[in-house]
């Protein structure tokens, strides 16, 4: 790959949060964009400036059923990725990673295309190991409310890999770990989104247990460059390699720095920790250092920054409730 005008990928996931971030990336480099979505946690309001765009083609299909399309590249992206979410329907989230997976494989092998998965941290369970490297193989549990996602995306890894060894299929996988910034839906549940937009509202903060619990926060725009770099990388580059910021906090600590930012006034209300909940995350990426020349550049603070004048904006232009009512509308519409 790897001259990248006039080429084509095609992007699972396309209107989610990471999807969004890559196909304008993509756009702004050169490259076509096919973006397929189900739109079930993704919105076309991400996609404002890919639809300006006559490079862009928006295909609303679900992974979990074959399809057709020609591309030089496949970015396999789709997968809902916030735990209320991907457990309000948790035997879809399975089928969304593993046929997600045979679907994506089956499309880059016709194409001769080079495939970028999109796994994840939680491969790693709550882990043993700290930092977690690539080598560590994970403390999952098989039967807890996390599995669906978890496991789904360890077997998604290991079709991946078959591909590669029984089709000589291409293959670049990467464990993205907690990521933050603009186009994150504020009602998808997860900490930085519910954070900002409880504080935004003058709400209490909910911390889920004691708020001891760390994980390490990467902004959007490092890690689309990230992806970027594993896409345009040479078939020798497989992965997995892990994409993430590797400064580590508590979740009461990133409370109190989104407290500092935007009300000191507000409170914190404690909730109880879900159950798997993982203790400790933090990437070690020197295998993303030393594969892809990439680490993160964006500190925590000028993210944020970022973060909340998106939700300030999206408040201010009463967004806010039209996500709230889709957000709604989709719950009820797995739950029944
Ligand atoms: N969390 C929290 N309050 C919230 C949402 C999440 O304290 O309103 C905690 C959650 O229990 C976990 C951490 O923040 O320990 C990160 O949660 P998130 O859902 O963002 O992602 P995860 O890393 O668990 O997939």
């Amino acid at each position: 790959m790897h001259q990248s005008k006039g080429k084509t990928a095609l992007i699972t996931g396309a209107a989610g949060f990471l999807g969004s971030h890559l196909t304008d990336r993509l756009i702004s480099e050169g490259w076509h964009v096919i973006g397929l979505d189900n739109l079930m946690s993704g919105s076309l309001e991400n996609l404002p400036e890919a639809f300006r765009s006559n490079r862009f083609e928006f295909v609303e299909a679900d992974v979990i059923i074959p399809y057709d399309i020609n591309a030089d590249l496949v970015v396999n992206l789709a997968c809902p990725a916030s735990p209320p979410r991907y457990q309000a329907d948790p035997l879809h989230t399975m089928k969304t990673s593993v046929m997600g997976a045979f679907n994506a494989c089956e499309v880059a092998r016709k194409n001769n295309a080079r495939l970028v998965h999109s796994s994840t941290s939680e491969i790693y369970g709550d882990p043993e190991i700290h930092p977690q490297v690539e080598s560590y193989r994970g403390a999952v549990n098989p039967i807890g409310i996390r599995a669906c996602y978890d496991e789904g995306k360890r077997a998604a890894e290991t079709i991946i890999f078959d591909y590669n060894r029984t089709h000589g299929l291409e293959i670049g996988v990467c464990r993205i770990f907690n990521t933050y910034g603009p186009r994150m839906d504020p009602y998808d549940g997860r900490v930085v989104s519910n954070f900002i937009r409880q504080a935004l509202l003058g709400e209490p903060l909910t911390i889920y247990g004691d708020g001891k619990q760390t994980r390490s926060f990467c902004f959007v725009d490092d890690l689309v460059d990230g992806l970027m770099r594993l896409s345009l990388a040479g078939p020798d580059c497989v992965g997995p390699i892990n994409l993430g910021n590797p400064t580590e906090l508590t979740i009461m600590e990133l409370a109190e720095e989104i407290r500092n930012k935007i009300g000191t006034q507000v409170r914190i209300e404690y909730k109880p920790l879900p159950s798997d909940d993982p203790t400790r995350r933090k990437p070690d990426i020197a295998e993303a250092r030393s594969k892809l020349g990439w680490e993160p550049k964006v500190m925590l603070g000028d993210g944020l920054d970022r973060t909340i004048r998106y939700f300030d904006a999206l408040i201010r232009s009463d967004k806010l409730a039209d996500y709230q009512i889709a957000d709604n509308a989709r719950y009820s519409m797995v739950a029944g």
